[in-house]
């Protein structure tokens, strides 16, 4: 599925952050530790948002 917009236990817009986070930490080879620092998402629930996050809209799309 897509990154939701906002977290899930503080309501914070988490969303914003994907795709900058995915090009530098998930296809780049920053840590993702630091990226998130840089951008800004300090609170646990937040990071955990874009840390555990998996793009699948394109894989169930078809099923729909
Ligand atoms: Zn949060």
């Amino acid at each position: 599925m897509m990154i939701p917009v906002r977290c899930f236990t503080c309501g914070n817009v988490v969303g914003e952050h994907w795709e900058e986070f995915k090009a530098r930490a998930r296809e780049g080879d920053e840590d993702p530790a630091e990226v998130l620092d840089e951008l800004g998402v300090e609170r646990h629930c937040c990071r955990r948002m874009l840390v555990s996050h998996k793009d699948l809209v394109d894989v169930v799309a078809p099923y729909q």
